[in-house]
């Protein structure tokens, strides 16, 4: 699946994607933050370990956003947020954001 088009709404703190096969996803931005793939956010991806054991600086950073400071297309393949804490490692591929989506049909609230 592909988005047909991505809706960045800064005050409500949301991203809209709209895929081509006419899913909606609908994230809120600390939510894709404390999803953000990178190792350095989930360093247990890596060892294998449960999820959830994030660093303290990871936490702590998230729990102070307030916005993304820009939101880019990677390669047309995936997206990459600057956070406000920042941080920009993170690349959100259309699978993985799919993975994720907290909607009853994918259920991504488990992430
Ligand atoms: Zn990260
Ligand atoms: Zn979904």
């Amino acid at each position: 699946m592909k988005p047909q088009n991505i809706v960045i709404d800064l005050d409500n703190k949301l991203l809209q994607i709209n895929w081509n096969d006419h899913h909606a996803s609908v994230y809120d931005f600390t939510y894709l933050r404390r999803a953000c793939p990178c190792a350095e956010c989930q360093p247990w991806k890596e060892r294998g370990g449960a999820p959830g054991e994030m660093p303290d600086a990871v936490r702590k950073a998230i729990g102070e956003l307030k916005s993304v400071q820009d939101v880019s297309e990677v390669g047309g393949y995936a997206i990459g947020f600057t956070w406000a804490d920042g941080h920009r490692y993170g690349i959100y591929n259309w699978e993985y954001l799919l993975q994720i989506c907290p909607c009853d049909e994918h259920a991504g609230k488990k992430i």
